[in-house]
């Protein structure tokens, strides 16, 4: 007979932590906590290969699994000493979903259930509480009624207000028993009137119900795109756990909360979370009622009058501060934990790894190394290269002139300016036409995930810091100020209102997600820098990755930057930007425009100081460190004038009449230029460019060798080669100026000269190319470009119908489709490394930084992979993680 359900409670458990496959993240965890003996409510998980039978099956269960349900039902019944249905001592339970992974408020959880007409007496008289019992009835027929049957939330809401507003009672807490037993009528009234059946009082069907409902939640819209945002398959599916109820809602001793093992926003070593007395569930998180902190130092942190956890329920404190410090040294990992207290007894209902910030991340991995918890490798690989991203990101200027015109909680880091909008399709919108926008709510659910993913930043004026707005905004890198109350928002009118001022959708504001603090207009900020865990964890990441990491920069600037991120080398240097620069244009105008050669070279020899000095810079800059230069490789017609003016002024400068200068124009205009007269079709036809730029490299190479008594690695890189003689001749030319410079020079200057690998023809000629190359750098931009057939500037209209429907997985030029481009830069690398073993070999391109790419590149064993300064970290760590998860194929020396 197969498994179907698996126990816990009571002190042990059939399944364990590392069967969250099976059992869902929250299924494995209970029975983990239930086996380490700490006070969790028995239960039972019905597996996720019941949510794929489910399913493939029509949505039908397999044959045995009701026996296994009610006998596991049974053994709750034995150890809460109440049994399922009674009327005078009844069993309630809750119907939790649960997937691999978590997926927060994705998916819907039903409690009290077990509560009927006859039960809800029972439970009354049992605890000797009526208001407690019809309290938690009506909270059953409410959410069963919504989860499970369909029935609009807000009609239930819409009920209750009206209650309220006749007794002239303005909280839920104010409601006394025979007050809930009149909502309760009108609850199932409700029910029976938009489902057209009474509202089902066989405890027994409300459990089947529940359960189809969690199964069926797998596929409602939220989840769906929860999923799609996050790369969850849609397979894998979810497991359901029936678990006792214990209740938070019983009285004054009675509470419910949330928490983190460390603070998820900076990391630090202290017990972070949120409670409310008398209070069940999700009640906490909703944002009906204020939350208050757990600690008395969080209590103070954020300026809290409610009392702390702590001093009210000191003893019950301490023991959860027990369980804290039980599960980090058990998980190794900072937690997420709910609890809830039962007249002045503990449970614990999850517990999860915690989501946190890469500022936390860092700062968690490194202190629990310290702390001899984790050892280095294993904080190395617990960073996502992405999420460092967030680190990377720009920060307030604190020289900048502020104004804070309201503060709300540091939920999550990062400082965003941009125009202000009120709902999520709002945010969509105008994102979706190149504005940053930052989403504005009293506070946010899962509806508004689209808008939050949209925006740069997210403010709430309601929720605390495990808020749904918090939680998401963290998990996305997104910066986020929850809980600005000061600000009052009318998402009807597009308004809102802080300190007396109006600000209206479009206008701009900043906030700040680390400080918590708002401001109206734009906010200068200043760039990050590699220092404290973030610098230390690199230093790990460094001590066991091979694989080398370059830079992509074009700039003095770039390249300062990429270097105080710990870039090892420049991997490619656009020489073309160089063109565009100041007047430089005119005399790269002139130059195109000549009908002669020597025409040609007189603007070159205008052009060559310039570039000369271009580069003493950037060998300055990364003195000691390799310099992969490529030559000229757009189509000449991209630096063509535009306006009649610029024609005119281009006229002057040649000699030449306006006229002429717009038939020259036309003459280079291209059908395809991406497939036209660039690269080193340009060396070919025009060696003359090619060869002031090579004459520019060696000169500088040679004036720095001077000044700095040290050598210049410098690489030369020719484009677009497809035919192994475009190399031949466009070495030649570069090979004999390098002989006239240190003719000149009076000594030796060390280069190499290979070429881009960016046409599949040059990857199946990679071994006749290799006889001329020294080096070889996969440009995998155009190599995705011309493997798929598929322009880069015009794929963005159908790419994302691609994704959609699965056609691809992801963007090939985000990450390497290491199917069909991957395949080809491993031909590339074998023939190439067949004809010359110590060929080096590198990738550049927008891959170089995408972590997944860094996997498939260490694994193909290349040498280095360069991408843009800011993702120096991410590619970094990536490689580390390459080397460390074994998938670091390389075989030559690094
Ligand atoms: P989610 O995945 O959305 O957090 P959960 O299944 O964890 O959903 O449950 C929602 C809320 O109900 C949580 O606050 C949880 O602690 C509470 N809860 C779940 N099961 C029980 C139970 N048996 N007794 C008391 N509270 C419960
Ligand atoms: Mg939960
Ligand atoms: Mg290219």
């Amino acid at each position: 007979m197969a498994k179907w359900v698996y126990r816990f409670g009571g002190g042990s458990a059939e399944g364990s932590a590392d069967m969250r496959n099976l059992l869902g993240g929250k299924g494995a965890n209970l029975a983990e906590m239930s086996a380490l003996g700490l006070p969790v409510p028995p239960g039972f998980t019905i597996t996720t290969e019941v949510c794929t039978y489910f399913y493939a099956n029509g949505k039908t269960y397999p044959a045995d699994l009701k026996v296994q349900v009610e006998d596991a039902l049974r053994q709750i019944e034995t150890i809460v000493g109440a049994q399922f249905g009674d009327a005078k001592k009844p069993l309630l339970v809750s119907v939790r979903s649960g997937a691999r992974v978590s997926m927060p408020g994705m998916m819907d959880t039903v409690l009290n259930l077990g509560l009927n007409d006859e039960t809800a007496k029972g439970l009354a008289k049992q605890s000797g509480d009526e208001r407690f019992a019809y309290d938690s009835y009506r909270r059953f027929i409410q959410m069963y009624g919504n989860v499970v049957l369909g029935a609009e939330h807000h009609s239930f809401e819409e009920i209750l207000e009206l209650h309220k507003s006749d007794l002239g009672l303005d909280t839920d807490t104010k409601l006394k028993a025979e007050h809930w037993k009149k909502v309760i009528e009108d609850y199932k009234a409700k029910v029976e009137e938009e489902i057209g059946k009474p509202f089902p009082q066989d405890p027994k069907e409300q459990l089947w119900g529940a359960i189809g409902a969690v199964f069926g939640s797998w596929n409602i819209q939220r989840a769906v795109t929860y999923r799609k945002l996050n790369h969850i398959p849609e397979d894998w599916g979810t497991a359901v756990s029936v678990q006792a109820m214990v209740f938070g809602n019983m009285g004054e001793d009675c509470a419910t909360g949330v928490a983190f093992t460390r603070n998820p926003s900076t990391g630090a070593k202290e017990f972070y979370g949120e409670y409310l007395v008398n209070a069940q569930g999700e009640d906490v998180v909703a944002g009906i009622r204020t939350p208050q902190q757990v600690t008395i130092a969080g209590k103070k942190a954020n300026n809290s009058t409610l009392p702390a956890m702590e001093e009210v329920m000191p003893t019950v404190f301490k023991q959860l501060d027990q369980v804290r410090a039980q599960l980090e040294k058990h998980y190794c990992d900072m937690q997420d934990v709910e609890f809830t207290v039962q007249q002045g007894k503990l449970y614990m209902l999850q517990t999860r790894n915690g989501k946190r910030t890469a500022a936390a991340a860092l700062k968690i991995a490194v202190d629990l190394c310290n702390e001899g918890l984790i050892d280095e490798a294993t904080a190395v690989a617990r960073i996502d290269p992405a999420s460092l991203d967030q680190l990377l990101h720009p920060t307030l200027d604190p020289k900048a002139k502020k104004e804070v015109v309201a503060r709300g909680l540091p939920a999550s880091p990062g400082a965003a300016s941009g125009q202000v909008v009120f709902t999520a399709d709002d945010a969509e919108d105008r994102a979706a036409k190149g504005a940053d926008v930052i989403l504005v709510r009293v506070e946010t659910s899962p509806e508004d995930i689209h808008g939050m993913h949209a925006a740069v930043g997210i403010l709430t004026t309601r929720g605390g810091m495990t808020s749904h707005a918090a939680v998401v905004a963290r998990g996305m890198g997104r910066p986020c100020v929850s809980g600005a109350g000061d600000i009052r928002v009318d998402a009807g009118k597009k308004l809102m209102v802080v300190r007396g001022q109006r600000v209206a959708e479009g206008d701009i504001i900043t906030i700040d997600g680390g400080t918590g603090e708002v401001m109206i207009g734009q906010i200068p900020t200043i760039q990050p820098s590699l220092s404290g865990d973030f610098a230390t964890l690199m230093s790990w990441a460094d001590k066991v990755r091979k694989l080398k990491v370059r830079t992509n920069a074009d700039t003095p600037s770039d390249a300062r930057t990429a270097r105080d991120f710990g870039a090892e080398g420049i991997g490619l240097c656009r020489t073309e930007h160089m063109f565009f620069d100041g007047d430089r244009i005119v005399a790269v105008r002139e130059m195109i425009m000549a009908d002669t050669v020597e025409g040609r070279k007189k603007a070159l020899a205008k052009i060559l100081p310039m570039q000369r000095q271009d580069f003493v810079e950037l060998f300055k800059i990364m003195r000691g460190l390799p310099v992969t230069i490529r030559l000229l490789d757009p189509p000449l017609h991209e630096f063509l004038p535009h306006s009649r003016e610029e024609m005119a002024e281009i006229a002057k400068a040649a000699g030449v009449t306006p006229d002429a200068v717009a038939a020259r124009t036309a003459q280079l205009r291209e059908t395809n230029p991406m497939l036209g007269h660039r690269g080193c079709r340009l060396g070919i036809t025009y060696p003359e460019i090619y060869e002031m730029q090579a004459r520019a490299i060696f000169e500088a190479a040679a004036a720095v060798h001077k000044e700095i008594g040290e050598t210049v690695d410098a690489e030369i890189m020719i484009p677009l080669v497809g035919i192994p003689k475009e190399l031949t001749l466009m070495k030649a030319v570069v090979e004999r100026v390098a002989a006239e410079v240190e003719k000149a020079a009076g000594f030796k200057l060390p280069y190499m000269i290979g070429t881009m690998i960016e046409l599949p023809r040059a990857c199946l000629l990679a071994g006749e190319i290799a006889k001329e190359a020294e080096f070889f750098s996969f440009g995998t931009n155009d190599l995705t470009q011309t493997t798929y057939g598929l322009s880069r500037d015009d794929a963005a209209s159908f790419i994302t119908a691609y994704e959609r429907q699965s056609i691809i997985k992801k963007d090939p030029f985000i990450s390497i489709d290491v199917e069909g481009v991957g395949e080809l830069v491993q031909i590339g690398t074998e023939r190439g490394r067949k004809v010359r073993p110590k060929l080096k070999i590198g990738i550049c391109g927008e891959h170089g930084g995408d972590p997944a790419s860094v996997h498939f590149c260490a694994k193909v064993g290349l040498d280095y992979v360069s991408c843009s300064p800011y993702r120096v970290p991410i590619a970094k760590l990536a490689a580390a993680q390459a080397t460390l998860s074994g998938s670091d194929g390389r075989k030559g020396e690094g």
